[in-house]
């Protein structure tokens, strides 16, 4: 079975809206993005997956450039994104592709608090803008909807990703 297939399903049958398998090159990464973490959410510093502990934007382009593949998830309210990301980077991790990456979406909530080192560094991954990814851009050039939540009744969507080769 095509990889676009099977990992698509894949995300699907774990709760995923839908998912596909895009070019790596189409993934978005700004110098701005860490600037909203830093100032603007309560995460930052609070937590080993969030900055400034996950890979800084300029890291993070020069991993992307070691793939030419990656699954975009897509996820609503009811998709629990940062399960699903380590799940999934496993599997295809386990099918042969060694350097499988996954980055979800928000703040891990795992522990009430983190410690000195990540009590679960196999279940949890940074989120993508915590690395830097313009999420917008990314899934906009994509084909996928994302929007401001700009009042408590928006049914936000929820994103993550998982480079592959
Ligand atoms: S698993 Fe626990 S220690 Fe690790 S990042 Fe998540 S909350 Fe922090």
């Amino acid at each position: 079975m095509p990889i676009y297939v099977k990992y698509r399903n894949r995300a699907k049958e774990m709760g995923a809206r839908d998912a596909k398998i895009i070019s790596a090159a189409s993934i978005v990464v700004a110098d701005w993005v860490r600037l909203k973490c830093q100032f603007g959410c309560d995460g930052y510093g609070q937590n080993l997956t969030c900055p400034p502990y996950s890979p800084a934007p300029e890291v993070t382009r020069r991993v992307i450039n070691f793939y030419k593949k990656a699954l975009l998830v897509h996820g609503d309210e009811y998709t629990d994104i940062h399960a699903m990301i380590p799940a999934l980077e496993r599997e295809i991790f386990l099918n042969g592709y060694y350097k499988a990456f996954g980055m979800g979406a928000g703040p891990c909530r795992l522990c009430a608090r983190c410690a000195k080192f990540c009590r679960n560094p196999a279940k949890t991954r940074p989120s993508m803008e915590a690395c830097g990814i313009d999420v917008y851009s990314t899934v906009r050039a994509n084909g996928y909807p994302i929007k401001v939540i700009s009042s408590a009744g928006y049914k936000g969507n929820y994103y993550g990703i998982v480079l592959i080769e």
